[in-house]
């Protein structure tokens, strides 16, 4: 009876270790999908308005999904961006083309709804990001996405200043008004700059 007890316990942990696993992977092949869907919806307002932030950010953004291509490599996944040729506006996931849509739709009717559309994008992402964050043990994993989360934060406190100097207030539509409040009046951890609108050139987020 005992060894039976034991030999349960030890498998049903197995189990749960192996479910762990199977959302560790999914949550990193979404957050590698999800950071490509930030950049393509940068590039295509950038092809419309033409602003320093959209470029800056798209840059950004790059970078964030290589560094998340380094875990779907460590993790020997098959990468759905390569799978769709890294082509713009293509993605496996559903919900990730469906917000895409919503997005580049909105951020090109005018200059103030892109840069809402931005501030809405990077909403999404820290949230999602914060949810990856929790659900991993592996530290490395995590160190990469406290990273994402803060390059994101200021992203969003990008979009919220440029609101700013069209005279618009920005309201969080994702996240609390607390959770987006205490983003705001970080100030970047002494990376952001709020007196400028945008990034510096050749900072990486
Ligand atoms: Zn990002
Ligand atoms: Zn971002």
């Amino acid at each position: 009876m005992r060894v039976v007890l034991i030999l349960f316990t030890i498998i049903s942990s197995m189990l749960n270790a192996q479910v762990n696993d199977e959302k560790e992977k999914a949550t990193v092949l979404r957050m590698r999908e999800e950071e490509k869907m930030a950049r393509d919806v940068y590039l295509a307002m950038n092809d419309k308005w033409d602003h320093q932030v959209f470029s800056h950010i798209s840059e950004s953004e790059i970078y964030h999904m290589s560094l998340m291509k380094i875990w779907v490599d460590k993790f020997n996944l098959d990468d759905p961006v390569t799978r769709n040729d890294d082509k713009r506006g293509v993605f496996t996931d559903q919900s990730l083309r469906n917000l895409y849509n919503e997005l580049t739709a909105s951020g090109l009717q005018t200059r103030e709804d892109a840069f809402r559309a931005g501030a809405k994008l990077e909403e999404v992402d820290i949230l999602d990001l914060k949810a990856a964050l929790a659900e991993t043990s592996n530290a490395d994993l995590q160190s990469t996405y406290r990273y994402l989360i803060h390059a994101s934060e200021n992203h969003l406190r990008a979009f919220v200043r440029n609101l700013e100097a069209l005279g618009k207030d920005y309201k969080p539509v994702v996240m609390s008004q607390k959770e987006f409040d205490e983003i705001i009046n970080e100030q970047g951890r002494g990376m952001g700059n709020r007196t400028g609108c945008c990034m510096k050139s050749g900072e990486r987020n």
